[in-house]
């Protein structure tokens, strides 16, 4: 039996619920995280935790509990749900309210729900030996994707465009010509002279936890890194090309748009950067130890 943690209650996954009147259901007025779990533990916790405290200030939502106290609903739900490769999903709403475009004028409590699920990281190392193949759409998201909400439609779109062509992720470009970044992870390249580059962290992008700790493996590595904007074009000519997220890692692309990047074969630094990674995120959690 799966398990979901709702308001204060583990209760069956089948009968999880919130009310239709939640702000998150009604104006996607919510925010969320999701942490990769890996030998039971959260992969950087920290950086993901500080990334759902900002995201929370900004939209100037309460936080529902302490980091301490969520931290233990995720390692309870783990724990009941047996899940030791995955990830784990959480979701905070404005709350629930009448419906009416602004705040509640009587502040109400935040909606927590949080979710786990596993994930076949076996496969997903299968994946990252033959690489992936990206489309390109327009970016038709709005101007702070740098803040996590729910508010997704526009990555639901391009993702079921990538997957309509037959492609695993769509990056999204912007009025400029630009790739911002994928509908669900960070886009990066790597130049001729072997400097990795990647969007600046602006508005345009989500500031991806992983691709903070793709600076600190490319350091280990002595790779250079770049942050700049890239076009499709540079992309499809570029000696190798990945993109990054809490829950792929780090996963080569070998097609844009049905243009063969490099030999078509994972690049040899995008695979590194894969191994260095996997060995070097903080994994916290009940068990970390056990590798
Ligand atoms: N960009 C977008 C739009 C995303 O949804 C995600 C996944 N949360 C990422 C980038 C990657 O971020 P992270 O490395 O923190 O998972």
């Amino acid at each position: 039996m799966r398990y979901a943690y709702v308001n204060g209650h583990y209760c069956r996954h089948g009968d999880a619920a919130v009310h239709v009147e939640d702000r998150g259901f009604q104006f996607a007025d919510a925010v969320y995280e999701v942490w990769g779990v890996r030998y039971g533990g959260l992969l950087d916790a920290e950086g993901h935790f500080q990334r759902l405290a900002r995201s929370l200030q900004e939209l100037r939502i309460e936080p529902p509990c302490t980091r301490p106290a969520l931290m233990r609903i995720i390692t309870e739900l783990l724990r009941r749900n047996r899940v030791r490769h995955g990830l784990v999903y959480l979701q905070i709403s404005r709350g629930q309210a009448r419906r009416d475009h602004a705040f509640p004028k009587k502040p109400v409590p935040p909606t927590i729900v949080l979710t786990c699920k596993r994930l076949d990281f076996a496969a997903a190392d299968t994946r990252a030996e033959h690489g992936i193949a990206v489309i390109t759409v327009p970016d038709q998201r709005w101007g702070r994707c740098d803040i996590k909400t729910v508010n997704l439609l526009p990555n639901v779109l391009a993702k079921q465009a990538a997957q309509d062509a037959g492609a695993t992720e769509a990056w999204l470009v912007d009025d400029n010509g630009y790739v911002t970044e994928g509908s669900s992870t960070n886009a990066w390249i790597v130049t001729k002279a072997g400097k990795l580059v990647t969007r600046q962290a602006d508005n345009a992008i989500l500031h991806g936890i992983t691709r903070a700790r793709i600076f600190e493996c490319a350091q280990s590595l002595g790779l250079e890194v770049e942050e700049r904007a890239f076009t499709p074009q540079e992309a499809a000519t570029a000696r190798e090309a990945f993109l990054t997220s809490a829950t792929s890692f780090v996963m080569p692309v070998v097609a844009i748009d049905d243009k063969t990047i490099a030999n078509g074969k994972p690049g040899s630094l995008a695979t590194s950067l894969r191994q260095t990674y996997l060995s070097q995120v903080y994994v916290s959690g009940p068990a970390s130890h056990a590798k």
